[in-house]
C-alpha cells in the first residue's frame, strides 16, 4: 500500500513534525498541541494531517497515512465518528459568528468522555483558540489536562501572545519555520511564476504562504491593470479616494493586497526609471512610507487585529491623493 510520505507535509512544519513523531514513537505524544503561526500558513492542513495519520490503520508514523483504509476513507469523506473540528458557527444569514462559545466546547468534551466509536485515536481540532469565550476556555481546561486515552486535542492560533497562559501551559507548542527561501521554493513548485513574481506575491501577502499562492493563482492581470489605473487616477485627480471601491471590481480580493502590489510597482518603476514622468516626480521616500503603511496594516490583519479595512485603506488612498496634489502644483 502506498504510504504518503513526509515530503507532503508543508516544509515549514517538517522539523516540528520530526520532534512530534519522536515523542509519538515513544508513546509520549502530548495530550494537547497548540499550533501557532500567522494566518494562511497551513496550520489547519497540518493539524488534519496529524489527525489522519493517527487514525490511519496502516501507518505507525505521525503525518503519514495510506489514504485507502477504512479510517482514512471515513476521515477524507468527513464522516469519521472520532474526529471533531470545532469552528466558529455561522448564523441563519450565513455570517460567521465572532466567537466559539461554551455550548460548542461542552458538546465536544461530552463526546470525548464517551467511548470512541471506532477502535483507535480520537482527535479534536479547535480552529481558532483565541476566538473562544472565557467560559469556553474554562470548560476546555479539564479536558486539556486529562483528555483520556488515545485522545489528542489540537488547538490552532494566529498569535501565541493572545492564547491564555492557562491553555498554553497545558499544551505543547508547535511553531512553523517560515523561512523565506523555504516558502519561495514551495511556491515555485506550485506555480510557474518567475522569481520576481514569487517575491512580489510573498511581500504583498506578508509572508503567508497560502495567501501568496492565492495571489499568484487568482490575481488576474486584467484586474490588476484596472486597479492600477484607478490608483493612478487618484494620483492624477481623475478618481477621488472615496470612489476607489466603486470604480474597481475587486470582489472578494483583499484591497490591501492590491495596494501593496501597486506601491511595489510604483517604487520599482521609480528605481528602474520606467513609466515616464508621473512616477518620477514622486518623492521616493513617500512612496516607500505608504508601501510600509500597507504592509503594517497587513501585519496587523494577520495578527488578528480587528481593523476596519475600508477606513484604513481609504486613509492610505487620501494620502496618495495628497501626494498627487503636491506634484501637480
Ligand atoms: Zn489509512
Amino acid at each position: 500500500m502506498l504510504i504518503k510520505t513526509m515530503s507532503e507535509i508543508l516544509p515549514w512544519f517538517r522539523n516540528a513534525n520530526l520532534q512530534l513523531d519522536k515523542a509519538y514513537q515513544k508513546n509520549k505524544l502530548a495530550h494537547g498541541l497548540l499550533i501557532c503561526g500567522p494566518k494562511q500558513c497551513g496550520k489547519s492542513i497540518y493539524a488534519r494531517t496529524i489527525a489522519q495519520s493517527l487514525m490511519c490503520r496502516e501507518t505507525t508514523s505521525l503525518s503519514q497515512f495510506c489514504g485507502k483504509c477504512k479510517a482514512c476513507h471515513l476521515f477524507e469523506t468527513g464522516g469519521h465518528p472520532d474526529f471533531y473540528y470545532v469552528d466558529k458557527l455561522t448564523d441563519a444569514k450565513g455570517k460567521q459568528k465572532q466567537s466559539i462559545g461554551i455550548d460548542q466546547i461542552r458538546e465536544l468534551t461530552g463526546h470525548l468522555v464517551d467511548t470512541p466509536q471506532l477502535d483507535g485515536w480520537r482527535v479534536a481540532i479547535i480552529s481558532s483558540v483565541t476566538s473562544m469565550t472565557t467560559a469556553a476556555f474554562n470548560a476546555l481546561l479539564k479536558t486539556l489536562e486529562e483528555p483520556g486515552k488515545q485522545t489528542l486535542l489540537i488547538l490552532l492560533a494566529d498569535n501565541v501572545g493572545r492564547v491564555p497562559a492557562t491553555v498554553r501551559s497545558r499544551c505543547q507548542l508547535v511553531i512553523p519555520e517560515l523561512e523565506r527561501e523555504l516558502v519561495l521554493l514551495w511556491l515555485k513548485e506550485k506555480s510557474d511564476c518567475n522569481q520576481q513574481e514569487l517575491n512580489q506575491a510573498l511581500n504583498a501577502s506578508y509572508e503567508a504562504p497560502f495567501a501568496a499562492l492565492d495571489f499568484l493563482n487568482n490575481h488576474g492581470a486584467s484586474k490588476q491593470k484596472a486597479v492600477f489605473s484607478a490608483l493612478d487616477g487618484i494620483l492624477q485627480n481623475r478618481v477621488q479616494p472615496h470612489e476607489f471601491f466603486s470604480s474597481v471590481d475587486i470582489e472578494d480580493k483583499d484591497p490591501a493586497l492590491l495596494l501593496a502590489d501597486y506601491f511595489y510597482h510604483v517604487s520599482s518603476s521609480q528605481l528602474t526609471c520606467k513609466n515616464g514622468d508621473m512616477y518620477q516626480k514622486l518623492p521616493q521616500k513617500m512612496v516607500f512610507q505608504l508601501y510600509d503603511k500597507v504592509l503594517d496594516y497587513r501585519r496587523a490583519q494577520y495578527s488578528g487585529s480587528n481593523l476596519q479595512p475600508k477606513l484604513q485603506i481609504e486613509a492610505i488612498l487620501i494620502q496618495w491623493f495628497e501626494i498627487g496634489r503636491k506634484i501637480r502644483r
